[in-house]
């Protein structure tokens, strides 16, 4: 019999304070996304636990356990539900999102989860992107890394964001807290933005009261040219999105928000040392195989 599908309140949608719903078992949970500026519908393949391979200690997602696991059929007919209150209230949708209580590719649901998402953004909201929210722990397994190089390479691309806090193992270790190792991670990512385009997210704040040292701003903009020239190769990095701490997290006050002029600094020494190596290129909007965007919020 299928499960009684709880009502979704598409008219109380706004800028999110916290996940917490996340935490009750939703399957698909419609929320404002700073990150599309707009209404975005998350995917969540984990109501039951939280798995992830890093213990970030900025991460939102609260110890909870549920009963229940997660059932293909029953994300299907919420997604579609959504989808639908969504037209009837006029509000559009910018992207349907594999995010969730956890890291999306370590669900041994996911290829096939993937693969119903695909078809019904495509039925019933082809406007809408389709984005994985990612740390990269699926690059590392062959036959996840080449469904994602195809999904990403697709006409109706899935548009990968994929998480790089770090430019040192010292900073990678504090603010992911990973069961990866770091070069390993960085390897793979290297290789998949030679084939597939990615957007790349990284999270600004301090730990333990403490911002990321020199040595750490320098490595991971070095690391982040390295990428884009790598990216270059192939389909390109299309931006880096830089952000910083906004919401309640359970390690707090572990992992303390830095003021906004921190952010707009990284980035302007992103922009700038772009725009050195690529002068031709007008850095800040998308060109072919040119330099990415480089957004903050
Ligand atoms: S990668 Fe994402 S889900 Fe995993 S611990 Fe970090 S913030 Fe949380």
């Amino acid at each position: 019999m299928r499960p009684e599908i709880p009502p979704l309140k598409m008219s109380a949608i706004g800028p999110v304070k916290n996940h917490r719903g996340r935490e009750e078992g939703v399957l698909v949970y419609p929320v404002y996304s700073r990150r599309s500026g707009g209404l975005s519908v998350g995917i969540n393949l984990f109501p039951d636990r939280k798995v992830c391979s890093f213990d970030c200690p900025y991460c939102e997602v609260f110890p909870f356990q549920n009963a229940g696991t997660f059932s293909l059929e029953r994300m299907e007919a919420e997604l579609v539900r959504a989808l639908g209150e969504a037209g009837k209230q006029g509000l559009a949708v910018r992207d349907i999102c594999f995010s969730g209580n956890g890291e999306p590719s370590l669900s041994p649901f996911f290829p096939e989860a993937l693969a119903a998402v695909s078809r019904i953004r495509s039925e019933a909201a082809a406007e809408a992107a389709l984005v994985l929210i990612t740390n990269g722990a699926g690059l590392l397994r062959a036959e996840i890394f080449s469904l994602l190089h195809e999904a990403a390479t697709a006409p109706e691309p899935l548009d990968i964001w994929l998480k790089l806090d770090a430019g040192t193992p010292q900073w990678y270790e504090k603010i992911n807290r990973p069961a990866l190792a770091f070069t390993e991670l960085i390897s793979k990512i290297r290789d998949f933005v030679r084939r597939a385009p990615v957007t790349i997210q990284t999270m600004l704040c301090a730990i333990d009261g403490i911002a990321p040292p020199p040595e750490e701003e320098a490595a991971w903009e070095k690391l982040a040219l390295e990428l884009v020239r790598a990216g270059m190769k192939g389909p390109g990095i299309r931006a880096f999105q830089l952000y910083g701490k906004v919401r309640p997290s359970p390690t707090d006050p572990r992992c303390q928000a830095l003021p906004p002029e921190y952010l707009e600094k990284r980035a302007a020494s992103l922009r700038a040392a772009l725009a050195a190596e690529w002068p031709a290129a007008p850095v800040g909007s998308r060109i072919s195989r040119g330099p990415p965007t480089v957004s903050v919020f």
